[in-house]
């Protein structure tokens, strides 16, 4: 990639005292994680399903690709760009998009000597200077799908069904808006008609749409200004200037959404702001956004990108990319639940011996791989540990004590019955393994009914109420002794 030099590093400003986040920046905290994982478990799903295979590009581009990618018109280069100058002089950005950096990685890779098309599934982190409020971030996260090297009407289909799929499977209801803007040529006769609409009514624009109608007319219809709304009513359409091989395809790709019975609506004032899409251009919108004021993703054609950025002519693709920030606030908005995954086993310790045979143990099971597992070695009061585990919800809690360590026995306790059992140390994963079995097929598991349980303690409540009493570890031991004392 040609090295130019876009942009000057200006002088910083003054430092601020306090160090927290780079405005419109923000962190994920642990709590909040289960929400991205779900995202990120049904993206990798829908991956899966549809053939589109994983790809990581770099965060770091040369400014030039998406100032010939995106467009050097479009808000994006014009005012979003992280970029700067680096060590070495050359002009690099923080990829704003994901579509363009694909492109160049089949370019550069000769990717288009490959069975076409190339599908490629991404997940990560964008960064675009934007007026930070809800739903805007200066850093935000997106996963996307591209397929290079395919015009097929049914392709954009399966992509608009895709970006749908995802939301659905993650609850969100949600109303695709789909357009077509035509191929370049049929696009221009367009333009041309809408400046000339426009030019009539240039007072009552707004100042943004007065600036973009010499350089981006398609952008005055997606304006979200009243009096800019209410003129585009009357607006020519696009519909009416595409040429019969784009309305051929358009009509295609009606086709297979209404077989596929997905809720969209034709929205002839989708434009999208980058100047690389063709043809058909899609958005999902929340079921309650009903002015679109907050998309949840988006894609379309862009069948002249590659040949833009250097590839071979006539490479036709299409994608889309999901706003994962948008789609996690909708999922908090609207109190999904998300499916939280229970530990299989915690293992719990007392005294010096124990602990460190459990850590060994630990290390065992772990490795077996047939179960997730935690544990608190930090701790040695028993009770602070069991506390631990039921605030994990834990399926099952591996106790072992001095006098296990003695007689190569371990306590297996069951935390949604409270019933615990001596089994065999050497039997461990393979009682683990049973017990768990049971568990997940949701049966209740009935230690009487185990003819290898041959020692059985049965307890009352919950061992972290018998325990409650226990003010430390002295006691803990005095306690789990006691346990041993009844077998
Ligand atoms: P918008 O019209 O809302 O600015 P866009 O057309 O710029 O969106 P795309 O580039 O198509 O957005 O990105 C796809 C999705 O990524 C958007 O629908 C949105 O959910 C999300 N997205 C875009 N910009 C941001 C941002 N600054 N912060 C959070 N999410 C964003
Ligand atoms: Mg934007």
């Amino acid at each position: 990639m040609e090295k130019k030099v876009v942009k000057e590093i200006k002088k910083p400003k003054k430092t601020k005292r306090d160090l927290s986040t780079v405005t419109g920046m923000r962190d994920i905290l642990p709590q909040d994680q289960k929400y991205w994982e779900r995202v990120r478990e049904v993206a990798k799903q829908i991956s899966k399903d549809y053939d589109y295979e994983r790809i990581d590009t770099p965060i770091l581009e040369y400014s030039e690709l998406f100032v010939r990618g995106v467009g050097s018109q479009t808000d994006i280069v014009e005012k979003e760009m992280f970029s700067f100058v680096d060590q070495g002089g050359d002009s690099l950005v923080l990829r704003p998009e994901g579509t363009a950096s694909v492109v160049r990685a089949y370019i550069q890779h000769g990717l288009l000597n490959h069975t076409q098309p190339v599908k490629f599934f991404y997940e990560g982190p964008l960064f675009r200077h934007e007026k930070p409020q809800s739903g805007r971030y200066r850093q935000f996260f997106q996963f996307g799908f591209e397929a290079i090297g395919e015009d097929n009407p049914a392709l954009d289909a399966q992509l608009i069904l895709m970006g749908w799929n995802s939301l659905n499977d993650l609850g969100i209801e949600s109303v695709i808006q789909v357009n077509s803007i035509g191929c370049k040529e049929c696009r221009e006769e367009y333009k041309k008609a809408l400046v000339k609409y426009y030019k009539t009514k240039s007072k009552l624009l707004c100042e943004n749409c007065k600036n973009k109608m010499g350089r981006n007319p398609l952008r005055l219809l997606d304006c979200k200004e009243e009096g800019c709304r209410s003129l585009r009513e009357d607006s020519p359409q696009i519909l009416d200037y595409l040429d019969d091989a784009c309305k051929n395809h358009f009509m295609k790709v009606i086709g297979y959404l209404d077989e596929l019975d997905l809720p969209y609506v034709l929205n002839p004032y989708i434009v999208r702001g980058l100047d690389y899409y063709t043809r058909t251009i899609f958005e999902y919108w929340a079921i309650d956004d009903v002015e679109g004021k907050n998309a949840l993703g988006g894609g379309g054609r862009y069948d002249g990108l590659i040949k833009i950025l250097g590839g071979r002519e006539e490479t036709p693709a299409c994608g889309l990319a999901m706003g994962m920030d948008r789609i996690v606030a909708k999922m908090r908005e609207k109190n999904i639940e998300v499916p939280e995954e229970r530990i299989d086993v915690f293992v719990a310790q007392l005294g010096d011996a124990a602990k460190k045979k459990a850590m060994v143990m630990y290390e065992n099971l772990r490795k077996n791989g047939s179960f997730t597992v935690s544990q608190a070695f930090h701790k040695d009061s028993l009770k602070k540990q069991l506390e631990i585990a039921n605030k994990m919800r834990v399926k099952f809690t591996l106790i072992i004590g001095q006098k296990e360590v003695g007689d190569g026995t371990i306590m297996l306790r069951d935390m949604q019955g409270g019933v615990q059992e001596v089994i065999d140390f050497n039997k461990i994963e393979r009682e683990l393994k049973k017990r768990l079995e049971k568990y997940n097929e949701g049966a209740v598991i009935d230690l009487t009914q185990n003819e290898e349980s041959e020692n059985k303690i049965e307890m009352s409540g919950n061992i972290s109420s018998e325990i409650e009493s226990l003010e430390d570890q002295k006691e803990d031991i005095e306690e789990i002794e006691k346990l041993d004392l009844e077998k």
